[in-house]
């Protein structure tokens, strides 16, 4: 079977050693499979193995291959829709559970980089960018929400106050979290790889899921070989097709795209973002950037309906660069690449079993650094009896996008163009 590298980014040039691993081949038993060696997989098997479940993971290409291996590297809490919403749309109980749980994953992060000593450039403090005034009138009212919930270290800034953090005057303002921050993705997963593998999990790569047998114990099928468990947990977001068709009617798979400068001279670098934090602006269709551990900057921007090709990545996405650091006008791109994430209408996670023994959580759309990491932890919950914190996410409703299979990327499209227009009309 051909191989599946990794993409082209900035990443995989600077990752740490990536060790070979096996493909499956054969018979193998193990309490729990998960599909998928992206942040959701290897977070729900570091959680597993440390309480002493047997673990082995399928992974169709690589550890880190899909979303996970070539995000903005944004430690961004809570959900890509807010705790307003979800107080809007579900009982109050279910809501304080979910507000209190929306800033863990940053903490599950950081922990996990400690304990398992994992390299991967961690850099603390976040800056939501206002690009309109109507922005700033909502990040004043997220930070009382957020705060409402526990959630402190924010800090509001003005537009004057902002350009001591990011060296540009488009903003009008800004929010600052000091427990987001920034991280090599890649190098991330690869190290949360080690740990499952320090801890006794196995991994195994080029060995896609093609098949789950269900039933009282269900068994995943690859080209050349099974794994029998007693649980199966599906961690294949954007990248899992059409393997659970029950899930792919309620999610859609969209593009993001990423460039990488060349290295900054270190007072140009500076200049930019003195204090080395990320920004993400507000905009629904939204620009991410930040400095590299090698001062470059990785700026990812909006959903690009099919841009795939490099060429076409710097086309569109360097002049958004510039407009916020027209000074970058004779800076080389060095990488630009693609990724998928997974959208659900109501932006909210997908979380859910399929019986009583298949698991599965996807569909962050676009927010999901920490999101992945908190899945893990209330997975392995769930699959010790403790299922509170998991129902919480399982009983979010959602409903199939407008237009079947057939139809809902143009249906999307439509709904990405409305909002862009939105964005540019500042309403
Ligand atoms: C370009 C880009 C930029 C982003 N930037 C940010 C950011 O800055 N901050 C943020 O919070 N979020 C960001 N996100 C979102 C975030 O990266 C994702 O939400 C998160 O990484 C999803 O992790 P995951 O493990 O669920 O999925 P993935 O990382 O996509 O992992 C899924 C894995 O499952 C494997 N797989 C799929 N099907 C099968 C199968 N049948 N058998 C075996 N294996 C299978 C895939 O090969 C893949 O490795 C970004 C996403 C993209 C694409």
């Amino acid at each position: 079977m051909a191989h599946t590298a990794y993409p082209q980014s900035y990443y995989a040039a600077s990752a740490n050693p990536i060790p070979a691993r096996p493909e499956l081949n054969g018979e193998v038993e193990t309490d729990v499979c998960i599909v998928g060696a992206g942040y959701t997989g290897l977070s729900t098997a570091i959680a597993l193995l440390e309480n002493g479940f047997k673990v082995s993971i399928v992974e169709a290409a690589k550890v880190g291959f899909g979303a996970s291996g070539r995000n903005g590297g944004q430690i961004v809490n809570s959900y890509s829709r807010d705790i307003d919403v979800i107080e809007r749309s579900v009982a109050p109980k279910q809501a304080q559970l979910l507000g209190d749980m929306a800033f863990e994953g940053g903490r599950i992060i950081r922990e996990r980089i400690a304990k398992y000593n994992i390299q991967c450039d961690l850099k603390d403090g976040g800056v939501f960018a206002a690009n309109t005034p109507k922005h700033m009138k909502h990040l004043e009212s997220q930070k009382k929400l957020w705060e409402r919930y526990g959630h402190t270290q924010l800090e509001l800034m003005d537009a004057k106050r902002i350009q001591e953090v990011v060296g540009t005057d488009i903003y009008a303002g800004g929010m600052l979290d000091m427990s987001g921050g920034h991280i090599h993705p890649l190098n991330l997963a690869l190290g949360e790889a080690a740990a499952v593998e320090s801890l006794g999990g196995v991994i195994y790569e080029q060995s896609p899921a093609i098949r789950i047998e269900r039933g009282a114990n269900p068994v995943v099928h690859t080209p050349n070989g099974r794994i029998k468990a007693k649980f199966v947990v599906v961690a294949g977001n954007a990248y899992l097709g059409n393997l659970i068709p029950e899930l792919s009617a309620k999610s859609m798979p969209c593009g993001t795209q990423v460039i990488t400068t060349e290295p900054l001279p270190p007072e140009l670098a500076k200049s930019l973002l003195p204090q080395d934090y990320c920004v993400e602006d507000c905009n629904y269709l939204l620009d991410y950037y930040r400095l590299s551990g090698d001062n470059r900057l990785i700026f990812g921007g909006g959903v690009v309906y099919g841009a795939r090709d490099p060429a076409n990545i710097e086309a569109i996405i360097r002049p958004k660069m510039l407009k916020a650091f027209p000074q970058l006008k004779d800076v080389k791109i060095d990488y630009a690449w693609t990724g998928n994430f997974l959208l659900t209408l109501s932006r909210l996670p997908q979380v859910g079993r399929l019986g009583d023994n298949i698991y599965y959580s996807q569909g962050c759309s676009g927010h999901g650094v920490t999101y992945t990491h908190l899945a893990g932890k209330v997975l392995a919950e769930a699959l010790r009896g403790q299922a509170e914190r998991f129902d919480a996410f399982a009983d979010l409703p959602h409903y199939p996008f407008p237009g079947g299979r057939l139809f809902q990327v143009p249906f999307s499209a439509l709904g990405a163009w409305y909002y862009t227009m939105r964005d540019k009309l500042g309403i």
